[in-house]
């Protein structure tokens, strides 16, 4: 541009005067100057066609490179037009905090052990459905980074107080960086599911129906959680935080409603909304998102929804996260690959007031043939509670609430996943630099405060009641070793050796409970030792405006909106007073302490109520607790007393507990078999479409000799050409997938062999391709040896033909 600026290019006077030597120079001048204009404008073309080139090598470029480099040449050529942070444009998105997210696998063992949650001793596993994960979200003051919180979301029936003491004692092993993290700012919440190992519980009463203590399942707890803390540790960076909610339908129901209603009018009126919400549980789906300030892509989402993880039924014997995994699992399929969200993007869907929600959305049915409803008031059938069932979206498919459960985690996922696009464009930032938490222990077996309207209350030692024993609609009939017949081969061994200790409750401990008839007095049971706690976790955290309490119990819809109301009133005097506090409530977190209802509903003695351990005035106890701690929460707040100091811990029992848990002794092949072998291959079949099952089974051994942590039992590989051309397998689904099913059978006690089958059941958005089956197993000799090895995949191949809409042919050659 600057050669336009020379004289010659300029317009020439004309003049009489001029000579003709002058017209001839000023002639030669002009065609000098023509010349030069074409030159300049050749190099302009030259130079742009130059830039479209590089602009098409760039999406050529972007096409084919991974992400990282893709980023690394985007931000050449983009230079600071991310600044805010937001890669969709918008307005900056609020404080700046340190954030991290970390994922990690926690499956125990997947077969051979009582599952947790239904207390059905024979409930035993048989498999694996979807591995379990403990999803870890690290938020801290970026000015004061030793202010932080650790939030935990484990696919575990609840939290744990021996699992929370290995997860403390091991992350103080983990290295120096690592002596910020303690008892204040670790919260170890379940997302209550219903379909994982149990044995891992400090107390004794979870512990009778799956025969004892199981330190297989617990260390891979403990140790999977850890891993997800390192590795969100290890993420930590800047980053924003932007909080919303949406409602939820269709995915829980009251399943004790005929308590519910034993609330006061007027409060049950101010959350009667709708017919679609009327308010007798809660609809709305809270949910934070992180994202990182260095290229303003998303890293992770936390949600907060109740609904019970009970969408597999008691008759399931395959291990898996129930709803909430399959929610997390479809918010993590679905931002793969986005350019907006970050590579290990983690989804934790951790559980909320909990207490009196189902996921079984069509109630609850009679199924003895008579079509009836179960009673209103009780729950019963004739009179009785077993045949009472709640029945699913999808019951109709008898696969023991796999359909069900999935849907009802399609149903959580899709309005979270349009709530995180929704925040991406238009953020609600949280605000204000502070990241607070406190936790303490509490006695609670004879605790005295003052109620709001003024009187004295006082809680009990913990008791369960009689409808305890009866269970629920969506477990019915649950601690079958209450009713204990003389059966002895179907009663537990641990019950066999502490029934004789079950004492008489006192006169006292009677009327403290009231009107609560006492089954268990497990809270005066101290032998062998602790049957259920006494002593309690009380915690909360706070980041800007948001304030999560965290529950060891699981709180009913309206026990939950008082805990949570009292909260955010006392809240309001902590935050700016430009914002509104952002209360929600996790749990059953850092230990078990079963229910948590209102006085109104405790007065009613439905199971929610018989389960709430300390006493008619348990919920006003939690929140004269966590308001009395509150003020650890103020930005300027004291810091909380160490635990040291105070000295009230509850007992560790993971090193003393009763086990009958049985090792694996050996594995054994049939004769002139081998581990791995084909016993039944994939089906020869001229047609698979999309939905039908691909099944293989093999010689298999028993999965609890290596839990393959991180790894996997199972494999389906999509067959692709390799470069020099033939074929090379790509794993495409592993344990991870919902739809990949793996079941194990024993053949042979005597002989200890056993079969493994592997079913893939093809999902709708599966690709047409050529497809193999793999199986990963691990036998133990007499001597104890364990040996790894592969099922042979050249026996059991399947091919989806591209050809013909969504078919698969078995192809025995491949
Ligand atoms: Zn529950």
């Amino acid at each position: 541009m600057d050669l336009e600026k020379d004289d010659g290019f300029r317009p020439q006077k004309s003049h009489g005067e001029q000579t003709c030597l002058d017209s001839e120079r000023s002639r030669i001048t002009r065609a000098e100057g023509s010349r030069k204009k074409m030159f300049c404008r050749q190099l302009l073309g030259y130079f742009g066609v130059f830039i479209l080139l590089v602009i098409l090598a760039c999406f050529i470029l972007g096409a084919f490179l991974p992400p990282e480099a893709v980023r690394w040449a985007s931000s050449i050529f983009q230079g600071t037009t991310q600044s805010n942070g937001q890669p969709d444009g918008g307005p900056p998105p609020g404080d700046l905090y340190l954030l991290g997210v970390g994922k990690a696998d926690i499956t125990g063992p997947v077969v051979e052990l009582n599952l947790m949650g239904y207390a059905d001793p024979k409930q035993v596993g048989t498999g694996l459905r979807q591995r379990l994960y403990s999803r870890a979200f690290i938020i801290g003051n970026a000015e004061r980074p030793e202010e932080r919180f650790v939030y935990l979301v484990l696919d575990t029936q609840s939290g744990d107080t021996a699992i929370r003491y290995g997860i403390i004692d091991g992350v103080k092993r983990l290295g120096s960086s690592y002596a910020v993290y303690g008892h204040h700012n670790i919260a170890v919440t379940g997302t209550h599911s219903h379909a994982g190992p149990a044995g891992w519980l400090n107390y004794l009463l979870p512990q009778i129906t799956s025969k004892g203590f199981d330190q297989q399942g617990y260390r891979a707890i403990v140790d999977g959680a850890l891993l997800s803390i390192a590795r969100a540790h290890g993420s930590l960076q800047p980053g924003y935080l932007s909080v919303g909610t949406t409602k939820v339908h269709g995915a829980n129901i009251n399943r004790s409603l005929f308590a519910y209603l034993a609330n006061p009018e007027q409060e049950r009126g101010e959350y009667n909304i709708s017919t679609e919400d009327d308010g007798s549980v809660e609809k709305d789906l809270t949910l934070l998102k992180f994202q990182r300030a260095s290229d303003g892509k998303n890293i992770g989402v936390l949600t907060w929804f109740p609904t019970h993880g009970t969408s597999l039924l008691g008759n399931n014997t395959l291990v898996a996260g129930d709803n909430k995994g399959v929610a997390a699992y479809l918010f993590e399929q679905s931002v793969r690959g986005e350019d907006t969200a970050a590579d290990h993007f983690v989804a934790g869907f951790s559980q909320a007031n909990v207490g009196d929600t189902s996921p079984n959305v069509l109630g609850a049915w009679c199924e003895d043939g008579s079509g009836q409803m179960c009673t209103f008031e009780n729950s019963t059938c004739g009179g009785k509670s077993q045949a009472c069932h709640g029945r699913g979206p999808l019951f109709r498919f008898n696969d023991n609430g796999a359909s069900s459960c999935f849907e009802i985690g399609r149903r959580q996922f899709e309005p979270a996943r349009a709530l995180y696009d929704r925040l991406r464009k238009d953020p609600i930032p949280i605000q204000g630099p502070t990241v607070k938490s406190f936790h303490t222990f509490h006695n609670m077996s004879d605790f005295s405060f003052r109620l709001p309207n003024g009187t004295m209350a006082r809680t009990c030692p913990a008791a369960l009641g009689y409808s305890f024993a009866a269970g629920t609609s969506d477990g019915p009939g649950a601690f079958d070793f209450t009713q204990h017949s003389g059966n002895e081969n179907t009663t537990s061994p641990v019950w066999q050796v502490v029934r004789h200790l079950l004492k008489n409750p006192s006169p006292e401990q009677r009327a403290c409970h009231h009107p609560k008839p006492i089954l268990l007095d497990v809270g005066e049971m101290h032998k062998p030792y602790q049957w259920t706690p006494n002593v309690v976790d009380v915690q909360a955290f706070r980041v800007g405006q948001l304030v999560i309490i965290v529950s060891p119990g699981e709180a009913t819809t309206m026990a939950g909106r008082r805990w949570k109301t009292a909260v955010a009133d006392a809240a309001a005097g902590l935050v700016p007073h430009e914002l509104a506090p952002v209360v929600v409530l996790g749990g059953p977190a850092n230990s078990y302490t079963h229910y948590i209802t209102t006085e109104h509903e405790y007065a009613v003695q439905r199971y929610e109520g018989a389960s709430t351990l300390y006493g008619p005035h348990t919920l006003a106890a939690h929140i004269n607790v966590t308001l009395a701690h509150l003020r650890y929460l103020a930005a300027d707040g004291p810091r909380p007393p160490s635990h040291g100091a105070k000295g009230l811990f509850p007992p560790d029992n993971s090193n003393s507990s009763l086990s009958f848990i049985q090792p694996v002794v050996l594995d054994g092949t049939p004769l002139f078999k081998h581990f791995g072998d084909v016993v039944v291959d994939v089906e020869t079949r001229a047609h698979y479409r999309r939905g039908h099952e691909v099944r293989a089974v093999f010689v298999g051994a028993n999965p609890r000799n290596d839990l393959r942590l991180e790894g996997t039992f199972a494999a389906v590989e999509r067959g692709v050409v390799a470069d020099g051309g033939g074929r090379r397998w790509v794993r495409v689904r592993d344990d991870g997938d919902w739809g990949l099913v793996y079941r194990w059978r024993r053949t042979s006690e005597v002989f200890g062999t056993s079969q493994v089958e592997i079913v893939w059941e093809t999902e709708e958005w599966a690709e047409p391709g050529v497809y193999r089956i793999r199986y990963f197993g691990d036998s133990k000799s007499l001597g104890g040896t364990i040996t790894a090895f592969e099922g042979k995949p050249d026996r059991s191949c399947a091919i989806v033909n591209a050809n013909s809409l969504y078919i698969l042919v078995p192809l025995r050659y491949c």
